[in-house]
């Protein structure tokens, strides 16, 4: 058995463990850090980085069934585990040597700001300064306050560059955001800046917005992963095995064609889109079949709805906006009454 194949054996009884635990978790303002901390244990951050530094370059049809059956465990979970594997992506690819044995092992923490960088106008500006830079702004949105050690924030500088630094989280504010409806648990806070000053070695990567939107198209598939497990979970809730098999076939068939992308950016939106809206329907179903109990938040029915409704939001870009919606309201009406 290779190390990736060994993380997914040692992950079992975590995901288990995280099942049980998934309500409780999702009623808590903030994930346990023990969960990070096993979970950089059993090796999960490590599968994909490359094995020159240290990591364990698992094939992708493994990533994704990790990625899968956390998803399906534990949406918070998963979702602030990801916030950090995105972190060492961003090492990864701009500062390798920033990348270190306590990062891989979950003992030193990294979330990421830069979802802003997507609006017409970033929220963070920076202005660049002898031996470094001034960021200034807030970014809406960070994950694992109080949990992470460092985050891979970013701005956008007098140049239209947008600039992606590491910073100590002791150097910046989090400002707490009205309750969340969905994985409340993320400790998910808007970062305040004020008049920070970032060193040049602290640079992590430069890269202009078109360059962030091909990214985009792959995170977007990437992330299928996570509607697909909530079908795999809400599947739990369902009796009629035909409703469950039905379901379960079309997972299938978007896991398979996700698998085999063809790096054509509209059929990753498309793949994405079309996930997000099969786990909606999955997690409303399961609703609909455990009946008025699921309308107390503190089922795990509930939790799958409001949780495949979140997942419309995250990585959502434009195109993703455009192609989520048109499903939305103008798919299958084919069949309707009227
Ligand atoms: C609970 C939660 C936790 C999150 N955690 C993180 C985190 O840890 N790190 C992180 O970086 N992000 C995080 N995000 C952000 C997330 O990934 C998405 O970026 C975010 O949900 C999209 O919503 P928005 O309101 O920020 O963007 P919106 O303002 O709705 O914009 C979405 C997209 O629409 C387009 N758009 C918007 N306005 C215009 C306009 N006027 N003209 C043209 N196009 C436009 C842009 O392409 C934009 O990207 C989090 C989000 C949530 C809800």
């Amino acid at each position: 058995m290779n190390p990736a194949e060994r993380v997914l054996l040692e992950l079992q009884p975590l995901l288990e463990q995280f099942r049980t635990a998934a309500v409780e978790t999702d009623r808590s303002g903030r994930l346990p850090l023990s969960h990070l901390r096993e979970l950089g244990r059993a090796g999960i951050y490590r599968l994909s980085v490359p094995s020159a530094q240290g990591g364990y370059q698992a094939p992708a049809e493994l990533l994704w069934e990790v990625n899968e059956s956390l998803a399906a465990a534990c949406g918070s979970t998963h979702f602030v585990q990801a916030q950090h594997q995105g972190g060492l992506g961003f090492l990864l690819r701009g500062h390798p040597e920033l990348l270190t044995s306590s990062h891989l092992d979950g003992e030193r923490l990294c979330g990421v700001a830069f979802a802003h960088l997507r609006r017409p106008e970033s929220p963070v500006r920076v202005d660049t300064t002898a031996g470094g830079w001034i960021f200034r702004g807030e970014a809406p949105w960070f994950s694992g306050w109080g949990l992470m050690d460092e985050v891979v924030l970013a701005g956008r500088d007098e140049h239209g560059q947008d600039i992606y630094v590491l910073v100590p989280l002791e150097q910046l504010e989090g400002v707490a955001l009205p309750e969340l409806s969905a994985i409340q648990a993320s400790s998910t806070v808007a970062l305040r800046m004020h008049d920070l000053f970032v060193p040049r070695r602290a640079l992590v990567l430069t890269q202009t917005l078109e360059e962030m939107a091909l990214r985009d198209f792959r995170s977007q598939l990437g992330y299928t992963a996570l509607p697909l497990g909530l079908v795999r979970e809400a599947c739990r809730f369902i009796q009629a095995k035909s409703l469950r098999q039905h379901l379960q076939q079309r997972a299938q068939q978007l896991r398979a064609k996700a698998l085999a992308w063809s790096e054509q950016p509209q059929e990753a939106l498309e793949i994405r889109a079309e996930a997000n809206l099969l786990a909606l329907r999955a997690a409303q179903a399961a609703v609909v079949s455990v009946g008025g109990q699921a309308n107390q938040l503190a089922h795990p029915a509930n939790r799958l709805l409001r949780e495949s409704s979140f997942y419309f939001l995250t990585q959502l870009n434009g195109p993703l906006r455009e192609v989520a919606l048109e499903k939305l309201v103008m798919q299958d009406w084919s069949g309707a009454l009227v």
